[in-house]
């Protein structure tokens, strides 16, 4: 059994709202089980901390430049052995295609898991990885990206944004597309729209009506689905490029944490692909 006290005081929210979705929608529990174990596994290796001292090495050269962060300059031979550490933790609760990527990664040469760091921060293909490996891209792209994210998320936390910030798609943050888009009333305005990073979890604000994938709004853009099952997260998707992603209503549902109710909430990212609907980015457990 898991335990939201064993997860970094950060994640804390995200750990109680896994809790309360796997008792309220018990299917729920193979795919946010692992997520809470992996949130320890975050707890127990990665090293947030520490994220103010990699800041100089990744700050963009002025303050106005978008992406505010260039991960890819990362020195990640220095965090070679805490990703080891990572591949070496990965709970038993791990779906089989992770546990065995996890398990080929442990057992290769540092350069190869150095490579799998780079290849997700540069937004490469894993196919050498997996054919070095023998092992499915997906499962493999997994890895980095489990031990990487909370030291973006921690990165972002240092940066502040630019005030004027234009009309961006992509997380200003670190370039990363959106993962889900929440809307909430704000004292001077109602049913804002932001977008939260698929990787440094940065949100920003966006308008409502307009695709961030292609840019398109109106009768050409994005429509909405609901499953009545939870009223607050809807799919956005779009007529024009056929992408889409979820969206959380938190003035539905205050208690909601969008990406912990993205993880939950399988079913809608099924009807989408029986709809011919390609997500703009898969969540961190893959869906
Ligand atoms: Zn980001
Ligand atoms: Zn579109």
């Amino acid at each position: 059994m898991t335990r939201a006290s064993a997860v970094d005081a950060r994640w804390s929210l995200r750990a109680r709202r896994a809790h309360t979705l796997i008792v309220e929608r018990p299917h729920t529990e193979p795919l946010l089980g692992f997520y809470l174990s992996l949130l320890e596994l975050q707890t127990d290796v990665c090293v947030p901390a520490e994220a103010a001292r990699w800041l100089p090495a990744v700050n963009a050269s002025s303050e106005s430049e978008l992406p505010t962060l260039r991960l890819e300059r990362l020195p990640l031979g220095e965090l070679s052995d805490t990703f080891t550490a990572f591949c070496r933790g990965m709970p038993s609760t791990a779906p089989e295609p992770i546990a065995r990527a996890a398990q080929a990664a442990s057992a290769a040469d540092a350069e190869t898991r150095t490579n799998l760091m780079l290849a997700l921060l540069s937004g490469s293909r894993f196919d050498t990885e997996a054919d070095v490996l023998a092992c499915q891209p997906e499962p493999l792209a997994f890895l980095p990206r489990g031990f990487l994210s909370p030291l973006a998320e921690a990165l972002s936390g240092l940066v502040a944004l630019p005030d004027r910030l234009p009309r961006t798609p992509t997380c200003p943050q670190c370039g990363w597309p959106p993962q889900v888009s929440v809307l909430d009333d704000e004292p001077d305005a109602r049913g804002t729209r932001r977008l939260v990073c698929a990787f440094c979890a940065a949100a920003w604000i966006f308008p409502r009506s307009v695709c961030p994938w292609c840019g398109t709004s109106g009768d050409e853009g994005l429509q909405f689905h609901v499953d009545d099952a939870m009223p607050h997260v809807r799919v956005e998707e779009c007529r024009s490029c056929r992408r889409y992603l979820k969206s959380v209503d938190l003035r539905v549902r205050g208690l909601a944490v969008p990406v912990v109710d993205d993880l939950a909430t399988v079913e809608l990212d099924l009807w989408a692909a029986e709809q011919g609907f390609e997500k703009i980015a898969a969540n961190l457990l893959g869906m």
